[in-house]
């Protein structure tokens, strides 16, 4: 007998599983289900696919087996099984590393670390939130050994070679205090219906059953055993014949989330190409949704055979938060996971598919405003990150992402801020590169504040790459109100050009500023500040030149901004008039900081910016 030691991590989520999911216990049926269904499904494939399995005997099922004197419950399937190595990779240590950054970023408060955890799958483990023991004995399918492996769920486990007379797993529970409410026919039946009713494969549950006896004329405990799942493929019933709440279970079922989703969408495909999808958004965006071993969630079937949940090809990554299922009668069964990548089939069915989700989200936003602000709330960035990637649906995803902006308080679609559009407005313009407080703040607004005019803004990282990559929405232009171009849009034709008259004055400055600066020009934008600064059409804004600095990335030369000057400015027009060349010096640098201060990009000198500031400080008290 070998006696094993628990990888750290296992003995961390142990002590986590027990400590913060009280009250969830039951899903550690749930959970054992789950992965007798899988085995199931892994052994199901391979008797279709491959040599020697194809001549296995193949009887699919679970059985529960319940000892209510002894406290004791097994679990067993025929599925696929596993050997000695499986036993302790599996059922010792933690594979998947987003477990692991899971496992670091908790907080140790027990309510909010029990919400996270739900959404992660706790799996095996929870085993020992009920059970002071647990045995497994174990045999993979084409292998003749079979081991058994024991632990208390505190330090480390122990294998020994077992018998099993087929293939497949047996899990045994030996229930401790809290969980000898399980040890009862009825709750399990009730927690199967709840979380398992879906499992494709029956589930059967063997216990005593009181029956009277007619000849002893008394109540007698007799074994039997019943089918207590419905084991039906749910998604291939017509939608008519459906309830919410079969919808919810089967949800529950294949997400090991115990929220409730958003929303589903449930669709059959009949004609050149047969498939069922159904899709479901979960409440909450997965937490490990943008980590690099983040498992997406669709699972692939073909004829109701389950292939893969494993595969990215299945849907774009932006959708990678959907939850579901794509059962299609048209791929070959033994369609290799490698080849489902090039597969005609599979990519006819996801480009469809994604229309489809598209289609579905907009007529949730068109018909259920509240609901959608839920998803968004949740999914914006990645339907953000659609944008970028996904050109085909760039017109469907402009409709589906939402903006913040100078005229609504929460969310608003590019569809309403282009119906709030002004007589005779040139774009729909944005301003971006920094939080919202900050932006909200900027002198470029101001003159956009005077006429009354939209402006969207764009607070997240995100924007910066993919809306800068965006030239319009539908037929209308986006410009940034940080470029010189955008100032031509704004000047009034009827008023008199004051940059004749203020040219003195901007070639004083340019001379001082020199290399600081590409140009100084009179500002059409400005109404309560001195200055402001723009880029030029093709180059990136100060604010993103700093970012892509702290990203490391030094290699592109570093681009002067043009400063603008408010010629109606009361500082401004002392300075047409002043005489002393020190104060036109400080006066004119101050013009240039402020503006990049206020922009959210540090001045190059602090130690000179403050000399200047004092010197004209002191002239003014
Ligand atoms: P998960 O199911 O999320 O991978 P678990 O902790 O529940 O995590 O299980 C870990 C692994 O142990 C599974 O991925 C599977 O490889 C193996 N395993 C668990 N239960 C069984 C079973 N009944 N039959 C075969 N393999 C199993």
């Amino acid at each position: 007998m070998a006696k094993l030691e628990f990888q750290t991590e296992v003995n961390q989520l142990l002590q986590l599983i027990i400590h913060s999911l009280y009250s969830h216990q039951e899903i550690f049926l749930r959970e054992l289900v789950s992965n007798a269904s899988d085995a199931l499904d892994k052994l199901k494939y391979l008797t279709l696919t491959e040599e020697p399995y194809k001549s296995l005997a193949f009887e699919p099922r679970i059985d529960l087996d319940l000892d209510e004197d002894k406290r004791t419950l097994t679990i067993s399937d025929t599925g696929i099984g596993m050997n000695q190595e499986d036993l302790v990779a599996h059922l010792g240590t933690i594979a998947r590393s987003g477990t692991k950054n899971f496992l670091s970023s908790l907080s140790g408060d027990a309510k909010r670390d029990s919400n996270l955890i739900g959404q992660f799958g706790v799996g095996f483990y929870s085993a020992f939130m009920v059970a002071d023991k647990v045995e497994v004995i174990s045999r993979k399918a084409g292998e003749e050994t079979a081991w058994k492996w024991t632990s208390d769920g505190k330090t480390g486990f122990e294998i020994e070679e077992a018998e099993r007379a087929v293939p497949g797993t047996t899990v045994t529970l030996f229930f401790n205090d809290e969980g000898k409410d399980y040890a009862n026919s009825y709750k399990l039946r009730e927690i199967i219906k709840k979380y398992s009713n879906h499992i494709a494969f029956p589930i059967f549950l063997t216990a005593d059953k009181s029956d009277w006896d007619e000849e002893e004329k008394k109540s007698v405990k007799k074994r039997s055993t019943e089918q207590i799942n419905s084991a039906s493929a749910m998604w291939k019933r017509s939608k008519t014949e459906l309830k919410d709440e079969d919808y919810k279970e089967l949800y529950k079922t294949i997400s090991g989330d115990w929220e409730e989703p958003l929303f589903w969408f449930h669709t059959k495909a009949e004609g050149t190409m047969e498939y069922t999808t159904l899709f479901y958004v979960p409440a909450k965006a997965p937490m490990d949704m943008y980590q690099a071993d983040y498992k997406p969630g669709v699972k692939l079937y073909v004829k109701r055979v389950f292939i893969t949940d494993d595969s990215k090809e299945l849907m774009p990554g932006y959708l990678r938060f959907l939850r579901g299922i794509i059962d299609s009668e048209d791929l070959p069964l033994n369609v290799s996971r490698e080849i489902l990548q090039q597969n005609k089939i599979l990519s006819n069915i996801r480009t469809a598919s994604v229309k489809k989700v598209l289609a579905e989200l907009k007529t949730v936003a068109d018909t259920k405003p509240e609901d959608y602000l839920k998803f968004i709330e949740q999914y914006n960035r990645p339907m953000k990150e659609g944008l970028y990637g996904d050109f085909a649906n760039r017109e469907a995803l402009l409709d589906l992402v939402r903006v913040k902006s100078t005229k609504a308080d929460g969310f608003t679609s590019l569809a309403d801020v282009k119906s709030r559009m002004q007589e005779g407005q040139k774009g729909i313009y944005y301003i971006m590169g920094g939080a919202s407080s900050v932006l909200r703040t900027s002198p470029l607004l101001e003159i956009y504040k005077k006429k009354d005019i939209e402006v969207i803004i764009f607070d997240d990282e995100i924007d910066e790459i993919v809306f800068t990559g965006i030239e319009k929405y539908q037929d209308i232009e986006l410009k940034a109100v940080n470029k010189t171009s955008t100032g031509e849009d704004l000047k009034d034709e009827s008023a008199p050009d004051k940059s004749e008259d203020l040219k003195p004055l901007l070639e004083k400055i340019k001379g001082v500023l020199g290399d600081a600066v590409k140009d100084v020009r009179a500002s059409v934008r400005l109404a309560d500040s001195p200055s402001c600064i723009v880029s030029d059409e093709d180059e990136p804004s100060m604010k993103m030149q700093q970012m892509l600095r702290a990203m490391g990335q030094t290699q592109f030369p570093s681009m002067k901004p043009v400063l603008e000057i408010n010629p109606d400015h009361e500082i401004v027009k002392k300075l047409e008039a002043a005489t002393d060349d020190a104060l036109i010096n400080d006066a004119s640098w101050l013009l240039l900081e402020q503006a990049l201060l206020i922009e959210g990009v540090p001045v190059e000198n602090p130690g000179l910016f403050v000399q200047r500031l004092n010197r004209v400080l002191s002239r003014a008290v």
